[in-house]
């Protein structure tokens, strides 16, 4: 599989570190606010890239960070008069009732920065005792001078490193390379943990090096994100992590470009800005949602129309409807099958495209193929039983990649507090607390559901 380095500019064989195992980093959601679908594309692609990854037979481990602390989360709880945790409680929960919408495969473990506090501080004495580091008033700032790579992702000469100029917000602007805060001093009013350097908390920065490297190790395979994290944030996570360890931090990184909407850029003062809950209300199905957001090559920028969700609309009941003629004939005809070899040669192409840097269009182009072809076949009068079957076991195995190309099942809406038992035992099943897991369990099924484990992660099903 060849997938595009965005540390080399290059489309490279993927060759994981230890063959068949594959460690990835994704930069989860800031859950300061519902999540809007330019951080879904995000989060969709990634979503492909991974069961791409699995369809070839690869074991993905994933972890994705839940950052629960931050400048723009401080402000918001404070004006809502919440506390740290009521107040990013309440958006990891719809993030991931977003996620499940969508059909993302849950990451295997969802690391909150406010639970690795101890983590980040040791990983900031590792870069102070390295000597990457300055004290200010109380904070700790990253001197990007000390790390010889600094700007070797995001392309920027490091001749415009600005020696001394820093910065404290989490997130500055473009193109500035500044001394970055690894820990900032408390300021009257916010939440704070001890240090060695006082009271205070860690910078956004230093919280993805520190989780990526407790579950992915120093060293791992393949980090994504949205192309704005590239610089400075993953420029940021390369210094911290090989700063403090000396070792290649990540093989392959890989980002996805913007979403714009009707041609423009997504914003609030432009009025097209859409979170996913706003799409859902609109009465968009989120199996279309989750087409578009999956259908464009990640590396072009997406442009999210009318236009769009009406083509994809087209597109998708041209697949049911093909699928539907042969499902039909299923039940009466009986013959040879004819199609099977062009199935099989389909579904080839299908995945051969996909291995090439994940070729979306390519890969739904032979999909499309085949559906003219099994249509023409029907009108010929020469499709079986056993054509349909093979059709239908094609879609199954592109649909494990893609997600989209079977009719999406409703499913059983469950309320709130159901669901939130249900988010509660998926903690506990990560923090292998099994007793408690059994007692949610237990709890959801006298609310009147069962839980069924798939491989989208578990669904609720009113019981019988
Ligand atoms: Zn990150």
């Amino acid at each position: 599989m060849r997938l595009y380095n965005s540390l080399t500019r290059t489309v490279e064989e993927f060759r994981p570190r230890e063959p068949g195992r594959v460690g990835l980093y994704t930069c989860g959601p800031t859950v300061h606010d519902f999540a809007h679908i330019g951080n879904f594309r995000a989060y969709a692609w990634e979503d492909l890239l991974r069961r791409h990854l699995e369809a070839r037979g690869l074991a993905v481990h994933h972890v994705m960070n839940i950052t629960d602390v931050e400048d723009k989360i401080i402000r918001k709880a404070a004006a809502a008069g919440a506390s740290l945790r009521e107040y990013t409680d309440r958006y990891t929960a719809a993030f991931f009732e977003d996620a499940r919408a969508l059909r993302l495969l849950p990451a295997h473990v969802y690391p909150r920065a406010t639970e690795h506090i101890p983590e980040m501080i040791e990983l900031v004495r590792r870069l102070e005792a390295a000597g990457h580091t300055y004290r200010s008033e109380g904070s700790v700032y990253y001197r990007i001078g000390s790390f010889p790579g600094y700007g070797r992702l995001s392309g920027l000469d490091p001749d415009s490193l600005r020696a001394g100029a820093r910065v404290d917000a989490d997130e500055y602007e473009k193109d500035d390379p500044s001394d970055f805060v690894l820990w900032k001093a408390q300021k009257p009013g916010e939440p704070a943990w001890d240090s060695p350097w006082g009271p205070g908390r860690p910078g956004w920065h230093i919280e993805c090096s520190a989780m990526a490297m407790k579950y992915l190790g120093e060293s791992f395979d393949l980090h994504t994100g949205g192309v704005d994290n590239k610089f400075p944030h993953h420029e940021n996570e390369i210094a911290q992590s090989e700063g403090a360890t000396g070792q290649p931090f990540v093989r392959h990184w890989m980002h996805c470009s913007h979403l714009i909407v009707n041609g423009e850029k997504m914003s609030k003062s432009l009025g097209n800005f859409y979170t996913l809950r706003d799409l859902l209300e609109r009465g968009h199905e989120p199996r279309l949602i989750r087409y578009l957001l999956v259908g464009t090559h990640y590396r072009n920028q997406l442009d999210f129309s009318e236009k769009a969700l009406e083509q994809g609309r087209a597109e998708l009941s041209r697949v049911d409807n093909a699928a539907e003629r042969l499902a039909r004939l299923a039940t009466v005809e009986r013959g040879e099958a004819r199609l099977a070899p062009r199935v099989e040669a389909a579904r080839e192409a299908f995945f051969a495209a996909l291995d090439d840097d994940l070729n979306v269009s390519g890969a739904m182009g032979e999909a499309f193929q085949l559906v003219r072809d099994v249509n023409a076949a029907v009108d010929r009068g020469e499709a079986s039983r056993e054509d349909a079957a093979a059709f239908e076991a094609f879609l199954a195995d592109a649909d494990r990649v893609f997600g989209v190309l079977r009719p999406w099942q409703p499913v059983e809406a469950a309320p709130a507090e159901v669901l939130a038992l249900l988010d509660a035992r998926q903690a506990a099943r990560a923090a292998k607390n099994w007793a408690e897991s059994d007692r949610l369990r237990d709890a959801i099924l006298a609310a009147g559901f069962v839980i069924e484990d798939t491989r989208e992660g578990p669904q609720l099903k009113r019981r019988a």
